[in-house]
């Protein structure tokens, strides 16, 4: 499983893509699966910029922190709906490993590790953050 705007889909909350290159050279020989957990989640594309507000992915997962966008509006819910239907779609195909957008509150482990990257990994997936 990959996030899905590494692979040139354009599921960022700005609309864009944040293609690799790399990645999307590999794709026609590997089975990549591109997901978005944001728009999984039900958010819509373009949507306005999310962060992890008290702690981080694993702290939203233990009702320790929100998420919330840059209105100020709270997006926990969707997050976390979002990550599970990312698990899943892992979980039924059987996928072993995800490779994660960086500096997502999503996706990514670092700066902060997001929400579906904390759900990944306490589940036993194999995780590589990657952009
Ligand atoms: S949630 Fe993940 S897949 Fe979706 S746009 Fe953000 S980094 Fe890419």
């Amino acid at each position: 499983m990959v996030s899905a705007c590494l692979l040139g889909m354009r599921t960022r909350y700005d609309g864009q893509s944040k293609p690799d290159p790399f990645l999307c050279a590999l794709w026609p020989q590997k089975f990549f699966l591109p997901l978005c957990p944001e728009q999984l989640g039900g958010l819509p594309t373009p949507r306005l910029p999310a962060e992890i507000v008290g702690g981080d992915g694993l702290a939203v997962w233990q009702d320790q922190a929100q998420v919330l966008n840059r209105a100020g509006k709270e997006v926990t819910r969707q997050f976390k709906q979002g990550a599970k239907e990312v698990w899943r779609i892992v979980r039924l195909l059987g996928i072993k490993k995800a490779i994660l957008k960086s500096r997502s509150p999503s996706c990514g482990l670092t700066p902060k590790l997001g929400v579906t990257a904390a759900l990944l990994l306490a589940q036993g997936l194999v995780v590589e953050e990657w952009g």
